[in-house]
C-alpha cells in the first residue's frame, strides 16, 4: 500500500500556547522529506475535528494518521478509524504542554523531537494483515462440578457448543454431597435447599452440551478457535476441535493430617468440616464418631491451618460461612446441643453478615475469638485450648467433637490439561499453586492464551460466586473465540491486529525467544527453530527484546522502527548544554502514570524523551546502545513491578529487562560511561506523584557526570 500519510495538530488543551504549532508542521514535512502534508485544528477531539479527519481518508486518500494531540489512551474512539489507515498518536498535551514551560526554547524542542519521533514511527508502519483463521465456535469445559456446570450453561446459552469433560462417573462436585447452603435471599436467615440435581439434569439435557464422564484428557494442541482435543473416555479416544477453554478443576480441603496439633488423627472425634458435611447430608444425623453417640457440645476450630504461614498463609474465604451453616443444622437436629465456634477473626462478607448476627442470637451457639493453640484429644473427651485474645488469658473448652475448619487449595497440578506444548503441559502456576496471572487487571486470565480459570481454581469462593465466576471466564472463552477469528489479540493489546513476524532465515535457533515468551506461544522444530502460533501470542514484544538476531518484527513495532525514532531525536552539542535522557516506558502502568501525573501538571524535566514501548520485556538492547551512542546522557527503563506480586501485564517483562540491562556493561566500558547513566526502575500506577521526582533527580544527579563524551560522533 502506498501511504498518504496526514499529520494533524491539535492547538486545543494548551498545546497551542505551549509550542509554535506552524513551527512543528515544518518540523513534520521536513521528517517525512516532504512525502507527508498537515493540518491544524483547535480541537481536534470535536465532532468537526473528527469529520475533518473521516473526509480527509474518504475523499482524499490519506490512509495514514498521525494525531498530534493528547495521549493515546483518550479519545480512543475518536480516533478510531477502519482499517487499512494507519493511526497513531503524539502525545503534545501529556509529554509537552502539561508539563513543560509554555513558550519556552527547551519546550520548543521537546516538541519539536516528539513530532519527529511521531512521523518516523508512522513512516515505517506497515499496514495491518491479519492472521485471520477458521475458527471452532466451541468451549471446552474441565471439570463437572457446581462452577463448571455453570460455565457450560452460561456457554450453551449464549450458543456457543460445549464439552465437559469429568474425570468422576457423575457430575456435580463436592456440592452434590453437600446439604442445604446458606441463605441466598432476604432476610438471610434461612438456609435454602441445594439445587445441584436440577442444574445436572440442565446440563445433561442441554443440546449444545456434550459431557463426557469418567474420562481423562489425552492431549491438546494447537492454539485458540483450533485446538485440537483427545479425551479418552472409558478407554476410547474422542477427538474434538475447540475454540477456547475454560478450567474449573476446584478444590481439595488443606490435608489435616499436617494439623497434629489440632488432635487429627489422635481421635476419631475430630472431623474436618468437609467430614462433617457428609455425616450430616448423608445420614441427617450427628453422631460422634467413635461411640455413635449425639455429641453434646461441638467444638469448632477456624481457620485450622488458614491464615498460618507453616500451613496456608491465605484466608480460604467460604469456612466461617460453612461453620455457622453447620452450626445452624446441628442446632436444628440437635437442640439439646451446644456449639461452640473458636475464631481468629469472622469473614462473612455482604449479606452473610445478617446470617452471622442470626447465629449469634441463638443461646445454643457461643462464638469466642481466640487464637486455638492444642486440642489434646481422646476419644470421648477432648480439650480445646486457646489464647483468648479478648480476655488476653488461656481457656480450656472440654468438646465432645471437634470440627476443623480446614482451607481450600486448589486441584491444579494433576495431569489435566496435557497441554503439547513446548513449555508444559499445565498452566503455570504461582506460590500457593493456584494458576498465575496477571489477576489485578484480568481475572480469570492464565499464562496460556484462550484458557481461563474459573471457580475454586482460581481462588477460594463459595458455590455462587463459583457460578458468577463461571459466567465470567465462559464470556472470555467466547470473547477469545470472536477476537481470534478476526486475527486480534485479546487482553491487554485486546484488538490488536499484529502479530510477530519472524524473519527465520536468519535464526540461529538460540531458542530465546522460545524460553523467554510468557504465553507459551512459541514451539519449536527439531533444531530449535521457533514454530509460531499467532493465536497464542498477547503481542507483548519479548520475543522482539530477546531475540539477538533482531529478527522478530510487527508491522507497527519493530527493533529498527525504535531504533530510528530514538535517531531522530536532536542531541544537541556539548557546548549548548542541553543534557538528552531517554526514558523507555511501558505502556501498560507508566504512560498511565505520566498521564495521571500530566493531569496534575507535575513538572518534568523538558531534557527527557520518553518512549513507549509495549511492555519492558520488549526492549533491545540495541535501543540503549544506540541512545548511548547518539549522545544521550542517560537512559530510563521504567517498568511494572515485577517479582512475587508483580503487576506486570506481560507476566516477566520488567523482570526480564532487568535481567538484560545487566549485560549492558560491556557497551559501557566501550564507550567509556559511568554505569549510573543507565536506572531500571519499577513503578506502579499509583506511583504518578513520585514518577516526577524520580525522573527529574536522576537527569539532575546523571547530569552531575558531566556529559556523554560521544556526543557529536
Ligand atoms: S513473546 Fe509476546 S509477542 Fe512474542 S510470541 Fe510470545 S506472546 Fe507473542
Ligand atoms: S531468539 Fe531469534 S535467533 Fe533465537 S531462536 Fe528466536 S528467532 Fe531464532
Amino acid at each position: 500500500m502506498d501511504k498518504k500519510i496526514r499529520i494533524y495538530f491539535c492547538t486545543g488543551c494548551g498545546i497551542g500556547d505551549a509550542a509554535d504549532v506552524p513551527d512543528l508542521e515544518k518540523t513534520a514535512k521536513k521528517t517525512s522529506k516532504n512525502t507527508a502534508d498537515t493540518r491544524t485544528h483547535e480541537m481536534l477531539c470535536s465532532p468537526e475535528g473528527r469529520a475533518m479527519i473521516e473526509r480527509d481518508i474518504a475523499t482524499d486518500g490519506v490512509n495514514a494518521v498521525l494525531v498530534a494531540a493528547c495521549s493515546a489512551r483518550v479519545h480512543q474512539d475518536t480516533f478510531r478509524f477502519d482499517p487499512p489507515t494507519i493511526i497513531d498518536r503524539i502525545a503534545l498535551r501529556e509529554h509537552v504542554a502539561y508539563v513543560l514551560t509554555p513558550g519556552d526554547e527547551d519546550t520548543q524542542m521537546a516538541a519539536d523531537d516528539y513530532v519527529r519521533m511521531g512521523v518516523t514511527k508512522v513512516m515505517k508502519t506497515e499496514p495491518m494483515a491479519p492472521a485471520v483463521t477458521e475458527v471452532t465456535a466451541s468451549v471446552l469445559v474441565v471439570g463437572g462440578g457446581v462452577t463448571g456446570m455453570a460455565a457450560a450453561l452460561e456457554a450453551a446459552n449464549a450458543g456457543v457448543r460445549v464439552v465437559l469433560v469429568e474425570k468422576q462417573d457423575k457430575l456435580g462436585g463436592w456440592v452434590a454431597s453437600w446439604g442445604r447452603k446458606f441463605p441466598t435471599r432476604p432476610p438471610y436467615r434461612d438456609l435454602v435447599d441445594n439445587d445441584i440435581d436440577a442444574r445436572i439434569e440442565a446440563v445433561e439435557k442441554h443440546e449444545r452440551i456434550t459431557v463426557y464422564k469418567s474420562a481423562t484428557i489425552k492431549s491438546i494442541s494447537g492454539q485458540p478457535g483450533e485446538f485440537d482435543l483427545r479425551v479418552l473416555v472409558g478407554g476410547e479416544e474422542k477427538k474434538e476441535t475447540i475454540g477456547a477453554i475454560v478450567q474449573t478443576t476446584g478444590w481439595r480441603p488443606y490435608d489435616a493430617t499436617k494439623l497434629a496439633h489440632l488432635g487429627y488423627g489422635a481421635s476419631k472425634d475430630v472431623i474436618t468440616h468437609v467430614e462433617l458435611e457428609k455425616q450430616l447430608s448423608e445420614t441427617g444425623k450427628l453422631v460422634r464418631p467413635s461411640d455413635g453417640a449425639v455429641p453434646r457440645s461441638v467444638v469448632f476450630v477456624q481457620c485450622a491451618g488458614s491464615r498460618d504461614p507453616n500451613h496456608l498463609p491465605y484466608c480460604s474465604a467460604v469456612c466461617c460461612r460453612t461453620s455457622l451453616k453447620q452450626a445452624k443444622v446441628i442446632r436444628d437436629l440437635c437442640p439439646d446441643t451446644g456449639v461452640t465456634v473458636l475464631y481468629k477473626d469472622i469473614r462473612t462478607p455482604g449479606q452473610y453478615e445478617l446470617f452471622y448476627k442470626s447465629m449469634q442470637e441463638d443461646p445454643g451457639i457461643f462464638l469466642a475469638k481466640g487464637e486455638v493453640t492444642e486440642v489434646v484429644a481422646e476419644d470421648g473427651a477432648m480439650t480445646v485450648s486457646m489464647k483468648d485474645s479478648l480476655l488476653g488469658s488461656a481457656v480450656e473448652i472440654g468438646a465432645d467433637l471437634v470440627v476443623l475448619a480446614v482451607g481450600m487449595t486448589p486441584v491444579s497440578e494433576e495431569p489435566i490439561l496435557n497441554l503439547a506444548y513446548r513449555r508444559g503441559p499445565e498452566l503455570p502456576v504461582g506460590k500457593y499453586a493456584f494458576p498465575d496471572s496477571d489477576f489485578i487487571c484480568f481475572p480469570y486470565e492464565t499464562q496460556r492464551t484462550g484458557i481461563y480459570t474459573a471457580g475454586c481454581v482460581r481462588e477460594p469462593m463459595d458455590s455462587d460466586a463459583c457460578c458468577e465466576d463461571a459466567a465470567g471466564a465462559a464470556l472470555k472463552a467466547i470473547q477469545c473465540i470472536a477476537c481470534t477469528a478476526r486475527g486480534a489479540a485479546v487482553h491487554p493489546r485486546a484488538g490488536d491486529l499484529t502479530f510477530p513476524e519472524f524473519f527465520l532465515n536468519r535464526c540461529t535457533q538460540c531458542k530465546r525467544c522460545t524460553e523467554e515468551c510468557p504465553f507459551g506461544t512459541l514451539d519449536e522444530d527439531e533444531k530449535g527453530t521457533p514454530k509460531p502460533n499467532p493465536g497464542r501470542c498477547r503481542r507483548c514484544g519479548v520475543c522482539m527484546g530477546a531475540c539477538p538476531e533482531r529478527i522478530i518484527s510487527f508491522k507497527n513495532y519493530s527493533v529498527d522502527m525504535i531504533g530510528s525514532m530514538i535517531k531522530a531525536i536532536e542531541v544537541p552539542e556539548e557546548d549548548e548544554e542541553k543534557p538528552r535522557f531517554v526514558a523507555f516506558v511501558c505502556e501498560n502502568d507508566i504512560i498511565p502514570a505520566l498521564d495521571l501525573a500530566a493531569a496534575a501538571r507535575k513538572k518534568i524535566s523538558p531534557w527527557v524523551r520518553f518512549v513507549s514501548l509495549r511492555c519492558l520485556g520488549s526492549t533491545n538492547l540495541q535501543w540503549v546502545n544506540d541512545s548511548l551512542i547518539k549522545g544521550m546522557d542517560g537512559v530510563m527503563l521504567i517498568g511494572c513491578k515485577s517479582g512475587e506480586d508483580y503487576q506486570c501485564h506481560f507476566i516477566k517483562g520488567s523482570e526480564l529487562c532487568g535481567v538484560r540491562m545487566s549485560k549492558i556493561q560491556e557497551t559501557l566500558v566501550r564507550l567509556a560511561l559511568e554505569p549510573e547513566r543507565i536506572a531500571v526502575r519499577e513503578f506502579s500506577m499509583g506511583d504518578w506523584e513520585t514518577l516526577p521526582d524520580w525522573i527529574n533527580e536522576f537527569v539532575e544527579k546523571t547530569n552531575e557526570l558531566g556529559p556523554n563524551p560521544n556526543k557529536g560522533f
